[in-house]
């Protein structure tokens, strides 16, 4: 899950501190601090996978992670776990990675959620669901940083080389939605990598990374 775009929208509404981004169809509302999850085991595995992924991948592109409220996107977005956002011009420009509060608030809830998408053959499996979550949206952030940096031009055509390869085949292990573009195998790749079970794909994934200093 990915969105880029154009930001319109202000923010600040009675005391309250209110974060709303607007692109086209898409609105973040009511953007709050990850301490304000209630439950310490969730908020500490989210910290895990920050910090391990950038133990694992070498540095972490986006800081700003924080939980909003999807009801107020297209409904589309509703049973969305989280969305990794940038988009906008000057002072209204915002990225970050935002979870969706309707789920995010234990990990049992969080859990539940991605094990259906796992026995639907929809995402990789891994041995943490929570983390692969977070871990997917930070690797969304990486790729947006890498698409956008001219020195990471090299990295940018061989991912997508790799990815065609990958894609000629079916590949057990692997679920259904790395097929959607390069983006999702990029995200789905180094999750997989990190959480689950490595293979070539994935550790060619992270060899790009590493022999282009990204
Ligand atoms: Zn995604």
């Amino acid at each position: 899950m990915a969105k880029s775009g154009q930001r319109k929208g202000g923010s600040g509404a009675g005391g309250v501190r209110v974060e709303r981004s607007t692109k086209n169809d898409v609105t973040l509302v009511g953007a709050e601090s990850l301490s304000t999850i209630a439950d310490p085991v969730l908020r500490k595995d989210i910290q895990s996978a920050i910090s391990r992924f950038a133990s694992i991948f070498g540095g972490v592109s986006e800081r700003v992670i924080k939980i909003a409220d999807f009801q107020v996107l297209p409904s589309d977005f509703h049973g969305a776990l989280a969305v990794q956002y940038e988009g906008g011009k000057s002072q209204n420009y915002i990225r970050g990675i935002y979870l969706n509060k309707d789920f995010w608030t234990d990990k049992k809830t969080v859990n539940r959620r991605i094990k259906e998408w796992y026995d639907m053959g929809w995402f990789v499996r891994t041995s943490n669901p929570t983390r692969h979550i977070v871990m997917h949206e930070l690797a969304h952030a990486k790729w947006s940083r890498l698409k956008s940096s001219r020195s990471a031009r090299n990295a940018r055509k061989e991912v997508t080389k790799l990815y065609r390869q990958w894609r000629r085949k079916e590949r057990p292990g692997w679920g259904d939605y790395a097929k959607k573009n390069v983006d999702e195998f990029f995200a789905e790749g180094l999750s997989k990598h990190a959480l689950g079970s490595g293979d070539r794909y994935t550790r060619r994934l992270v060899k790009i990374l590493k022999e282009n200093n990204l």
